[in-house]
């Protein structure tokens, strides 16, 4: 019921900021969100803004993405798995060094309280090149503004699983923050029962959000099989190396777990014009596929969360 009311409470929001402005997009909530849109909304438009400067590793945009990142996270009372939020870590690319930082926070389980689920996002981006801002709204603003709908979700619905929220640092430059990660368990690697990862999940034009992973593990599997699709987004197994379309296994975070073998599914969109572009920005993401792909994450996540993992 309290959500019910919520969503009411948003669109009449949502109403009076449209008359303020042209650029919000129409939106029909069309299932109950379990989040709040006007705030994934913000998330990823603050994280998207010129003021974060494309978030590249070790830039002071990243560090504002960072601060950003632990403020969300404990105004939504999660917390940290470390002493405080922050897992830093160093590597070297060609002749340059980077001071990268993971962010991690905790969400207790209430029933397996020796099992770990990690829900990641990469919080970097490309930066700034030749003078132009990588804003990198799709890539991943839009899987960081998961993360936080997921926190805000079990504010009041806490999972039977511990949730490891985990905004990874140095995707962009090779994985960097989920290999250190794995590499520098903090838990047992043998606790954590599953990943999911989210990178790029606010557009599509053919309405597909693809689940990447699930060949390796029945349990994940049967659940995106028999999962019904929510408001505008398809939710469609592939990309997993079993056709001839491009295999995503390693193309994301998800890689570092699947490599400790480690039962993992990747969530993205297939690219599109604006990826790895500075075109990529909020104006341009699609609104209503993100609220939709996030509030199908959150279903598939409380579905596998009653099962055993
Ligand atoms: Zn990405």
């Amino acid at each position: 019921m309290a959500l019910t009311v919520s969503v009411i409470a948003l669109s009449c929001q949502s109403q009076t900021r449209d008359q303020q402005t042209t650029t919000v997009q129409e939106l029909k909530p069309i299932t109950n969100y379990g989040f709040t849109i006007d705030s994934v909304l913000k998330h990823v438009k603050t994280l998207s803004s010129a003021a974060f400067e494309g978030r590249r590793t070790g830039t002071p945009g990243a560090l504002k993405a960072k601060q950003y990142i632990i403020e969300t996270f404990d105004a939504l009372d999660v917390k940290p798995l470390l002493e405080d939020f922050e897992q830093p870590f160093t590597f070297t690319t060609g002749s340059k060094t980077y001071n990268a930082v993971n962010v991690l926070g905790l969400i207790e389980g209430t029933q397996y309280h020796d099992k770990y689920v990690v829900i990641s996002a990469h919080y970097d981006h490309e930066g700034i090149k030749n003078g132009t801002i990588y804003n990198g709204a799709d890539d991943n603003a839009s899987g960081v503004g998961a993360l936080f709908a997921f926190a805000e979700y079990f504010k009041t619905n806490p999972p039977q699983h511990n949730v490891i929220l985990a905004a990874f640092d140095g995707e962009e430059l090779g994985l960097k923050g989920a290999y250190y990660y794995v590499d520098n368990p903090i838990i047992e690697l043998n606790n954590i029962v599953l990943n999911l990862n989210f990178d790029m999940i606010s557009r599509s034009d053919s309405h597909e959000l693809f689940a990447v992973g699930t060949r390796y593990s029945e349990v994940l599997k049967e659940t995106v099989e028999s999962f019904e699709n929510l408001g505008k987004v398809n939710l469609v197994i592939g990309h997993e190396g079993l056709d001839s379309t491009d295999n995503w296994t390693n193309s994301s975070d998800q890689a570092a777990f699947h490599n400790k073998g480690i039962p993992f599914i990747y969530f993205g969109v297939p690219d599109h014009k604006d990826y790895h572009e500075p075109t990529d920005v909020y104006e341009n993401i699609d609104q209503q596929f993100l609220l939709d792909a996030v509030q199908t994450l959150l279903s598939v996540f409380t579905q596998l969360d009653t099962k055993q993992l």
